[in-house]
């Protein structure tokens, strides 16, 4: 069952880096070694990671690449909507190689991002904002909480306080 599983999201992985290197093509950015392997590592890190743990992602399989470099590289992604920051309340800003509409479960001891797939968060009614003088384009609803690892640990915290 969970080869299965594994395959699939091998097949997924390989489907999404085809699509990103396709957009990459046609938002008229070139396919160098290095946006390569940026897309390479952003695909396999389903946990939206940040632009220093990309760094240190990549930088194992191409050490002559810049700090400097991966940051001014994800910034091109996202003008050019290649992919997406996902509004985060830590520190540093997160990327998401999923540009279509989805959620997010956020843990809020490890940080963790996690995509939800959901109709009825997909429909939430927005409301008007005009007395906001704002106009709403775009949303995502994000639930904060606690991650499987992370209520693991907290339990075990209690349990040896107790
Ligand atoms: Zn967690
Ligand atoms: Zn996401």
């Amino acid at each position: 069952m969970s080869r299965r599983v594994s395959k699939q999201s091998r097949a997924d992985a390989a489907e999404r880096l085809e699509h990103l290197k396709l957009s990459c093509r046609e938002k008229g950015l070139r396919l160098t070694p290095q946006r390569r392997a940026l897309l390479e590592r952003l695909v396999e890190s389903g946990d939206h990671p940040s632009a220093e743990q990309l760094y240190a992602r990549v930088h194992r399989k191409l050490p002559g690449l810049s700090r400097a470099t991966v940051f001014r590289i994800l910034e091109q992604f996202v003008a050019s909507g290649i992919i997406a920051k996902a509004c985060h309340p830590g520190r540093s800003a997160r990327f998401d190689v999923r540009t279509e509409l989805h959620h997010h479960l956020v843990c809020l001891r490890c940080e963790s991002m996690t995509d939800i797939f959901n109709d009825t968060l997909d429909r939430v009614a927005l409301p008007d904002t005009t007395a906001y003088n704002f106009d709403i384009v775009d949303f995502r609803v994000q639930l904060r909480g606690y991650c499987k690892k992370c209520q693991r640990q907290i339990r075990r915290t209690v349990d040896e306080k107790q």
